[in-house]
């Protein structure tokens, strides 16, 4: 269990704005691995597809131009729950619904320039997971302070 995986991305927003090191910093904190990283400007044919089941959605356009507009970070953590606990984390996908103490309710007002992605599903984790990055790009380690995170 505590090898659940899932995909986080900051988004070109987040990078603009400098925030790449306070939400990395949340969930190093909180005792998720960092097992991928990868800082790069994504294809638009890899964003259509990242975000495919919302082609029918009328923003779809949007999110894929704003999305493509500058670079981003990519990452997978590891850790026990980290998908749902990930979600969480980041608040609710509109800025204004989200709670303070949530990345997105401290650090952004409006849903299309809401800083951060996170998987919604363990399912949709893999796919997200395995469509940015290779496999020899995830590293699996072994953490020093993880007997001091899981009991
Ligand atoms: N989005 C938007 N307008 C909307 C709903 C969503 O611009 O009305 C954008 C927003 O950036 C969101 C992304 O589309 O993060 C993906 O939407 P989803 O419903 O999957 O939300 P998320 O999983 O990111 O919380
Ligand atoms: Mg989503």
């Amino acid at each position: 269990m505590a090898e659940e995986r899932t995909f986080i991305a900051i988004k070109p927003d987040g990078v603009q704005r400098g925030l790449i090191g306070d939400i990395i910093k949340r969930f190093e904190q909180k005792g998720f691995k960092l097992v991928g990283m990868k800082f790069t400007q994504a294809s638009e044919e890899l964003l259509k597809e990242h975000y495919i089941d919302l082609k029918a959605r009328p923003f779809y356009e949007g999110l894929c131009k704003y999305m493509h507009s500058g670079p981003v970070c990519a990452m997978v953590w590891e850790g026990l729950n980290v998908v749902k606990t990930g979600r969480v984390m980041l608040g609710e996908t509109n800025p204004a619904d989200s709670k303070p103490g949530t990345i997105r309710g401290d650090f952004c007002i409006q849903v299309g320039r809401n800083i951060c992605h996170g998987s919604d599903s363990v399912d949709s984790a893999n796919k997200e997971i395995a469509l940015w990055f290779k496999p020899e790009e995830l590293v699996s380690w072994k953490s020093c302070a993880g007997s001091w995170i899981y009991e």
